[in-house]
């Protein structure tokens, strides 16, 4: 008989299991090859759909408090596997750091909203009683990115299912795995808290084809996408309610009013944090002429290497390509650390460098690419009026992320509308943004070009009202 090597590789896995017990517990157990069914994996998506309809009709029975405590088993459960999913992230995608990634994972379970973001609207007078709620849509299909695969599925699930939805998703297939993975686990936890089962299903092989099957089925109302502009317009041309959160190209503009130690500081750990694979990450820095060279030496003194002349044009023969006269980042370097960027040219740094920067002209390919590595081009100007300016150009009109440092309120304000981003961080590194070390809820799912903005339970609901004429005004 010929035993394969999947054959061997599966054998190994369940007598690991079997020995550790793990087989038994939470963890669940993946090959390197395949993904099991069930806990809401299924072949195919209208499989998957299936047991999403039963999930739905389900879901419609279980009571507020019920909904609260399935989101509190989705907090915890995601809690304590937050670091096995980073390091899985990581390991499949290549993409990022495992700390940060662990970060993002915490950050999903603890701050996305519940429940308690659905708050109802009375009104009251003469003629009577108006009740507006937020009811769920059903089903929504849920396409997810490759740069936060686990934190994305945390974040979405707990706002979807707090809005009394269930989700098919389709994962991107080069961090299925570790999203599968992610699902499985937010199934078993909503099934302990007394939720029914296949409330977050997939397929086990999500491809393109699949996710075109998803958001083309007609069962799924809603979509919400997260990742690039290809998917953003392939979902838009389904027709149904999209709810799409696209790429950002975040500018950041210093002017000669900054706190230019915080400013360098800050940059730095919100270009790098998770190797610059955020959307929301500084993309571009626009300083005035008279700060720039200190914000420079600020930015060295927090993990900032800089590369000047041959060695950056180097380092931009290995990280761009052009096609068509278009440039775009070269994958084998997206989400790497800055050590393998700069090991690609020879040079050798310890892992304390997390950055590297680079004086660029205005049209340097640098600025308009959004890379999604750590690598930051800098421009100088005269002023800040000019800065604004740039910036504004930069972000393309994607709506999405935008900082400044400064201590002027005119400045502050005026770059605030100008570029009319989603978010617009003031003084602090982009991630405060999303909430972290800092006020105001997540989501790793921005909705810039369809308007919802930073997507909660609310915006996968949709507003029903109740009117009872001449009634229940109590005073
Ligand atoms: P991606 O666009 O390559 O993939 C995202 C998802 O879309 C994947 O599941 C993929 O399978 C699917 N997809 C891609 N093309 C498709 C098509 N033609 N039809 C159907 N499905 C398709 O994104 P990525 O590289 O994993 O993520 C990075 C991008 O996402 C960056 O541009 C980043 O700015 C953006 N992003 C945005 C947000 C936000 O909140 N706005 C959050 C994370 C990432």
């Amino acid at each position: 008989m010929q035993v394969s090597e999947k054959d061997i590789q599966k054998l190994v896995e369940q007598v690991l299991a079997n020995i550790t017990g793990q087989a038994a517990s939470n963890t669940v157990s993946y090959s390197a090859s395949e993904i099991a069914l069930g806990d809401g994996v299924f072949t195919t998506v209208d499989e998957a759909v299936a047991a999403s309809k039963i999930a739905e009709g389900k879901m419609r029975h279980v009571s507020l408090e019920g909904r609260r405590k399935i989101i509190q088993a989705m907090r915890e459960i995601s809690i304590q596997h937050a670091e096995e999913l980073a390091k899985m992230a990581v390991e499949e995608t290549g993409l990022g750091r495992i700390e940060d990634k662990m970060a993002k994972n915490l950050l999903a379970a603890n701050k996305t909203p519940g429940v308690e973001d659905l708050v109802s609207t009375t009104y009251t007078g003469d003629d009577g009683m108006t009740l507006v709620e937020y009811a769920p849509f059903g089903i929504v299909g849920s396409i997810t990115p490759s740069t936060n695969p686990a934190a994305t599925l945390i974040n979405n699930s707990i706002s979807i299912v707090a809005a009394g939805n269930v989700v098919v998703y389709n994962p991107h297939p080069s961090a299925k795995k570790v999203s599968l993975q992610t699902l499985k686990l937010l199934n078993r936890a909503i099934v302990s808290a007394g939720g029914p089962e296949n409330v977050l299903t997939a397929v086990a092989s999500p491809n393109l084809d699949t996710s075109k099957q998803v958001m083309e089925h007609p069962a799924i109302r809603v979509l919400v996408v997260t990742g690039g502009g290809i998917v953003v317009k392939a979902a838009m041309k389904t027709g149904k309610k999209v709810i799409a959160a696209g790429p950002g190209n975040p500018p950041v503009v210093v002017d000669e009013t900054a706190d230019i130690v915080k400013a360098g500081k800050d940059i730095v750990s919100g270009a790098s944090f998770d190797n610059n694979v955020l959307c929301t990450a500084e993309k571009e820095v626009f300083v005035v002429d008279k700060v720039a060279n200190a914000l420079k030496q600020e930015m060295l003194k927090n993990g900032a290497v800089e590369l000047k002349g041959f060695e950056l044009e180097k380092l931009l023969k290995v990280i761009l390509v052009e096609k068509d006269g278009k440039y775009y980042p070269n994958r084998d370097y997206i989400g790497k650390n800055a050590e393998v960027l700069l090991a690609a040219i020879g040079k050798k740094v310890d892992s304390s460098v997390r950055l590297v920067i680079a004086e660029t002209s205005y049209d340097h390919p640098l600025i308009w690419t959004e890379m999604l590595m750590p690598i930051l081009p800098i421009v100088k100007v005269s002023n800040v009026d000019t800065a604004i300016e740039m910036a504004v150009k930069a972000e393309k009109g994607n709506r999405h992320t935008a900082i400044m440092h400064s201590q002027n309120v005119t400045n502050l304000t005026k770059m605030a509308r100008e570029i009319q981003a989603t978010i617009f961080v003031k003084n602090g590194p982009s991630y405060s943004g999303l909430g972290f070390n800092a006020e105001g809820f997540t989501t790793l799912t921005i909705a810039g070009p369809t308007g919802e903005g930073l997507t909660s339970a609310r915006t996968f609901s949709r507003q029903r009202r109740c009117v009872l004429v001449d009634g229940f005004r109590i005073v």
